[in-house]
């Protein structure tokens, strides 16, 4: 899973027009699309390339986009990717089941667009740390998302792309202890498969990557539990 410069988002939307709305304006505002025109193939290209999110349509032709989003909750693959749900349908229940069903935000027709906008770039912040192109500093650390560079103490520091994410996810909230299995969610994507002691791995790399500037890093082990970006530093 390497990040490069824009997210990609997957688009599934049977409606020509609506489709092309969409696309045209999350291009505009600097994202990769892929488009979908129904949910068979929106599964396919979700599985093929991984994107890092998914905008999925409610009413699709034979396949209907709960059971896509049903679908894509369950798989390994892509069980990790957001999806927010489009719904022409304003009652409550669906947007229950919307959100039952794993949908990670939903989102009535009519919308305006720039609404629509606004709510993907926070699904993939709140989701994806470090995907939106961001800088992201803390003490004597800097990442730029966008050129997927790191400097600790003014030094450029080279990581592989899962220290990077780890990296990522632990500066998104200096001081919050994250277990193994929540950094194994947001950095691997819930796949169960990956033994815990892979988190142990890759954070060890990140300390001794870190720690060659000066012996020090800014990770902190919090025994039996995970662990933390210091927040004393
Ligand atoms: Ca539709």
């Amino acid at each position: 899973m390497v990040h490069t410069s824009s997210p990609h988002i997957l688009v599934i939307e049977d409606e020509p027009p609506q489709m092309e709305l969409l696309a045209y304006n999350l291009e505009k505002e600097g994202f990769r699309v892929t488009r979908a025109l129904n949910g068979e193939e929106g599964l396919l290209i979700a599985e093929e390339s991984g994107p890092d999110m998914i905008i999925l349509d409610w009413m699709l032709p034979i396949v209907p986009g709960i059971e896509v989003c049903r679908q894509l909750k369950k798989r390994r693959d892509t069980s990790h990717i957001p999806i927010m749900m489009l719904t022409a349908r304003g009652e409550e229940t669906d947007r229950v089941r919307g959100l039952d069903t794993g949908a990670d935000d939903y989102v009535v027709k009519p919308y305006s667009v720039s609404e629509l906008i606004a709510r993907v770039r926070a699904l993939l912040r709140r989701v994806r740390p470090g995907s939106m192109g961001e800088t992201l500093s803390y003490s004597d650390l800097m990442v730029d998302t966008e050129k997927h560079w790191v400097t600790f103490k003014g030094k450029r520091v080279n990581l592989g792309p899962t220290e990077f994410r780890l990296l990522c996810t632990l500066l998104e909230k200096p001081g919050r202890v994250w277990d193994r299995a929540q950094l194994l969610d947001r950095v691997w994507g819930m796949d169960k498969d990956i033994d815990m002691r892979t988190v142990d791995v890759h954070v060890g790399r990140l300390r001794k990557a870190l720690r060659q500037l000066d012996g020090s890093d800014p990770i902190r082990t919090v025994r039996g539990f995970g662990y933390s970006l210091d927040h004393s530093i």
